[in-house]
């Protein structure tokens, strides 16, 4: 198996665009495609940015024991796929998993996967005000309610084994980097 890292953060504080970097930049890393019962935003791609299915279809997945974890954030189910894990760490990929602090509480039970947990931050609530406006990508009520979960989301910062603060992109993506590197070859030379 490779490294399995999770990237939690506030919505709206870059880590999508992290985590599509990751797996841009390094051939080894695939990012999990979690299901959701949300809507797809215009720019967004069923199969390649999310599974969007029916709240029906989704329920019925949680009872099939499909997901790893699953969670309601939003008035909407997010979960992550045991079956597309598994595939990647048959293949020996990292896996990078884009979901929330109830996620990562639920898939940090699973101890095989040594779970490399790293919280994003924004520089304070302004600028991520800011940054839910420019994305334009929901409406106000919308963004009225993740700034208001922001507060909720940031109480969890203790659960994670790095805090990174995203003031600059590309710095926010080094230090990224540079965590997944070391644990990676602290893993080899634990081999
Ligand atoms: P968005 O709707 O902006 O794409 O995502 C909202 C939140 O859901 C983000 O914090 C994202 O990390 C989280 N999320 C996405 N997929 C999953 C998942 O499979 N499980 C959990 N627990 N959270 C997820």
């Amino acid at each position: 198996m490779g490294v399995n890292i999770v990237l939690s953060s506030p919505s709206g504080a870059g880590k999508t665009t992290i985590t599509k970097k990751l797996s841009q930049k390094y051939s080894n890393i695939r990012v999990s495609i979690s299901h959701t019962t949300r809507k797809p935003r215009p720019n967004e791609i069923d199969g390649l940015d999310y599974f969007f299915v029916s709240k029906y279809k989704f329920e019925d997945l949680i009872k099939k024991k499909n997901f790893y974890e699953h969670a309601k954030i939003f008035d909407n189910y997010y979960g992550t796929s045991k079956k597309l894990v598994e595939d990647f760490h048959k293949k020996k990929f990292d896996v990078v998993f884009d979901i929330d602090w109830q996620g990562t509480k639920q898939l940090s039970k699973y101890k095989e996967l040594n779970l490399i947990k790293i919280f994003i931050l924004p520089p304070d609530k302004l600028e991520l005000k800011k940054r839910l406006i420019k994305r334009n990508q929901d409406n106000s009520e919308v963004v009225d309610k993740r700034l208001k979960q922001y507060e909720n989301d940031i109480k969890h910062w203790n659960d994670y084994d790095y805090i990174v603060i995203n003031n600059d992109l590309e710095s926010c993506f080094n230090q990224i980097e540079k965590i997944i590197k070391n644990h990676k070859k602290k893993k080899l030379s634990l081999a």
